[in-house]
């Protein structure tokens, strides 16, 4: 009879200290709609910066827990609130165009069998960039939560957590019990985010709090140019979003910045307010934010100096080093990486003491071939496309080889943590003196430019160099605004120009402010 009493109280006691089961997964991806090369499975296995694109099972936890991303942050979140997590999977591929529908449906269907795997399912927590183009779905995150509702009910709390450059649309925010996105450009909050999503779904399952939410789009585009939400114009806009949730009321405000490399209806900046049951509320302080984004628009005239004029003004600006940004070849954005726009000009111009990196598997061959302190004679960069620029010939010295590993310990953008370039080589130009080389680094993946380790890495100490040339437009800032005397934002070619002129848009909305 002891015994039975005992295993009762036991079972009880278990049954009081039960925590509820929260599945976590995503798919990331930020689809570069003018990018004509599609998006394979294969590619979502290749990460971002050469970290393991796709993370199954236990290792969701155990690659991510160290790091400053969103999945770290549910992990955290869980901790401190008390979450029982179930790791499902979680892709995030390099930027690429539109994805093929056989990886999306695979992906989408690995994500539903891991979730119906939870010993019990109490909600989803879903890190979704927002952006995600397939092919027979232009709003492929809408269609994500769409199929995760099919599989687990109308119920389940599923709260969604999106990148800053998510193109938001009404559907998947009336799809989604929670949404909320990343308020920061360079994403500094992606761990942040993820810990409040984990805070607001213990509030959602214990029934503390019942989620309404409202999503206002202002009729217009915000030229990434623009995004940098650590400077005006931008800064009061997310300054006040963070107010906004000082409201007890209030469960998330996010202004997201939108993507415009995405053809789609949804592209565009959006607000979304969630609160505790108030939809009054929520629908007023979006349709605030978003008139102050929409009052913004006389200083979000688009202008910035093509590559001749940016190459000139860095070389007399008498501080070093001036960051040069290849918004045209931004990485993270979708580009190729080996664009040479900006490379023709600095040698045309006879610029000295500059760095730069291009993706280039074959010229990375020819270097290890010739060894250290070998000869260097090949013409590198603009072989992915035709929208890069041509390929330059280039003679010099190899001066190193690496291994291309590094790591980032620090906040910076999206939070990444262990990088791998591939085995790279540094090639020094004949003509370089000992004190200003002119340096390429060559890589054979593309590397978004988002940690200075990427250049400490290889023996180039980025203080000491005149210009420095990144192939991005606002993300790499966290990483180079420390050592910059100045950043020009370069009006170079390629899939991610930043003037809009340079694209044909067929399915945004019509007459959207900014697209001229
Ligand atoms: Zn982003």
């Amino acid at each position: 009879m002891r015994s039975v009493l005992f295993s009762l109280l036991l079972t009880a006691a278990l049954f009081a200290q039960r925590q509820p089961v929260i599945g976590i997964g995503g798919i990331v991806h930020e689809t570069n709609t003018f990018n004509p090369k599609k998006t394979t499975l294969a590619d979502f296995e290749t990460g971002i910066g050469g970290a393991k694109g796709t993370l199954r099972g236990s290792e969701v936890i155990t690659l991510s827990a160290n790091a400053n991303n969103t999945t770290a942050g549910f992990i955290e979140g869980a901790r401190q609130y008390g979450l029982d997590l179930h790791p499902t999977v979680v892709a995030g591929p390099q930027t690429i165009g539109v994805v093929l529908d056989s990886a999306f449906n695979a992906l989408t269907g690995e994500l539903i069998e891991g979730f119906r795997r939870a010993p019990r399912l109490d909600g989803i927590l879903l890190f979704l960039h927002g952006t995600m183009v397939a092919e027979s779905y232009p709003h492929a995150d809408a269609e994500v939560v769409s199929r995760l509702r099919r599989a687990f009910g109308d119920k389940l709390p599923i709260i969604v957590v999106h990148d800053f450059h998510a193109n938001v649309s009404e559907e998947i925010v009336k799809l989604s019990t929670v949404l909320l996105t990343y308020k920061e450009c360079p994403h500094l909050d992606a761990k942040e985010r993820g810990v409040q999503a984990a805070r607001i779904m213990a509030d959602v399952v214990s029934g503390k709090v019942k989620p309404v939410q409202t999503i206002v789009k202002p009729p217009m585009m915000l030229n990434i140019l623009f995004h940098n939400t650590y400077a005006e114009p931008l800064k009061p806009v997310t300054d006040e979003s963070k107010r906004v949730e000082q409201n007890p009321k209030v469960l998330a405000a996010s202004v997201a910045g939108g993507y415009q490399y995405a053809d789609i209806p949804a592209m565009g900046p959006s607000v979304i307010v969630v609160t505790d049951g108030d939809a009054a509320l929520a629908r007023r302080e979006a349709d605030r934010l978003s008139n102050m984004l929409w009052n913004l628009r006389e200083r979000l005239a688009f202008k910035a100096p093509p590559a001749a004029e940016a190459v000139k003004t860095a070389m007399s600006n008498g501080k070093y080093p001036v960051v040069l940004m290849d918004a045209g070849d931004n990485i993270g954005g979708g580009a190729a990486g080996d664009s040479t726009f900006i490379l023709a000009e600095l040698l045309k111009q006879k610029a000295e003491g500059w760095v730069m990196v291009i993706s280039d598997p074959g010229a990375v061959q020819h270097a290890i071939q010739s060894g250290v302190g070998g000869q260097f004679d090949m013409a590198v960069g603009g072989k992915t496309d035709n929208l890069h620029g041509d390929s330059i010939r280039i003679k010099g010295r190899v001066k190193g080889i690496h291994d291309g590993r590094f790591v980032e310990p620090a906040v910076r953008h999206g939070g990444g943590r262990y990088w791998d370039m591939g085995v790279s080589a540094v090639i020094e130009l004949e003509g370089s003196s000992l004190d200003m080389p002119n340096l390429i680094l060559l890589t054979p993946k593309r590397i978004i430019p988002f940690s200075l380790n990427q250049l400490i890495s290889v023996g180039i100490y980025p203080e000491r160099m005149k210009i420095l040339v990144a192939k991005g437009t606002i993300a790499p800032r966290a990483a180079y605004e420390p050592v910059a005397a100045r950043i020009i934002e370069v009006d170079s070619g390629g899939v991610t120009g930043m003037n809009p002129a340079r694209f044909e848009y067929k399915h945004v909305r019509p007459n959207l402010f900014g697209m001229k």
